[in-house]
């Protein structure tokens, strides 16, 4: 079972892949990690989306098309979550075709609710563990002893480039013109769940469950 996660910057769409990687086994497509590796690398791809990321815009349809079939290629007949992707109608066509010619299918496409002031809240204040990659923020979650990663004790954290707030008006204004007309889109199949993203994760978490049990029941 596949299912893609829906929302804004800052929805939790990449907390909650990572308790389905966790508990169910899913592997998760994200791809901001993937371009984000590739700025790492130092790759021509990473070089080129990161001028686009720092802008809060989107990297071309045709370069994440490749990436993505790409990896769902590679992952052959494992069930995954995409957290990223598809960002526009175009990715949306794109990924249909892809998983049609693999004889494949989603399940659901589950959108996470959230309201604007949250998630610039979200955004702008997390920084995260360079060492293990927990996730904090300045209004939410600190560490419990200042500067000391609660998992791993390191005391290196970062914060994203684009994490800033002019550039996370841009990123919610792109949303919102692109990526927010793919919720009719999947609507539109019968495929669109929604859950409240304002709640605690756990409390996401358990809506998200609720759903992939229904559709496991489902299928029998
Ligand atoms: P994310 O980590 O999902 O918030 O993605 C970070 C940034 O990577 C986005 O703001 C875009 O610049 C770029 N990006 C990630 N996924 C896509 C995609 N599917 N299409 C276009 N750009 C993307």
């Amino acid at each position: 079972m596949s299912i893609i996660l829906l929302g804004p910057p800052g929805a939790g769409k990449g907390t909650q892949a990572k308790l389905l990687v966790d508990k169910r086994g899913y592997i998760q497509l994200s791809t901001g990690d993937m371009l984000r590796n590739a700025v790492s690398e130092g790759s021509d791809l990473g070089k080129k989306a990161k001028e686009i990321m720092d802008k809060g815009e989107f990297v071309p349809d045709d370069v994440m098309i490749e990436i993505i079939s790409e990896k769902i290629q590679k992952i052959g007949d494992s069930n995954f979550i995409l957290d990223g992707f598809p960002r526009t109608e175009g990715q949306a066509i794109a990924l249909d075709k892809l998983l049609n010619f693999r004889g494949r299918s989603l399940a659901a496409v589950i959108e996470l609710r959230v309201d604007d002031d949250l998630l610039i809240k979200r955004v702008t204040g997390r920084f995260t563990c360079e060492e293990c990659g927990s996730v904090y923020n300045d209004s939410f979650v600190s560490p419990k002893k200042d500067g000391v990663c609660d998992f791993c004790g390191n005391t290196n954290f970062s914060r994203r480039s684009d994490d800033s707030k002019t550039v996370m008006k841009n990123r919610l204004d792109v949303y919102n013109r692109h990526t927010a007309p793919l919720l009719d889109y999947y609507k539109n199949k019968g495929l669109l769940r929604s859950v409240d993203g304002m709640s605690s994760s756990e409390q996401v978490e358990s809506q998200i469950s609720g759903i992939l049990d229904d559709k496991i029941a489902a299928k029998g």
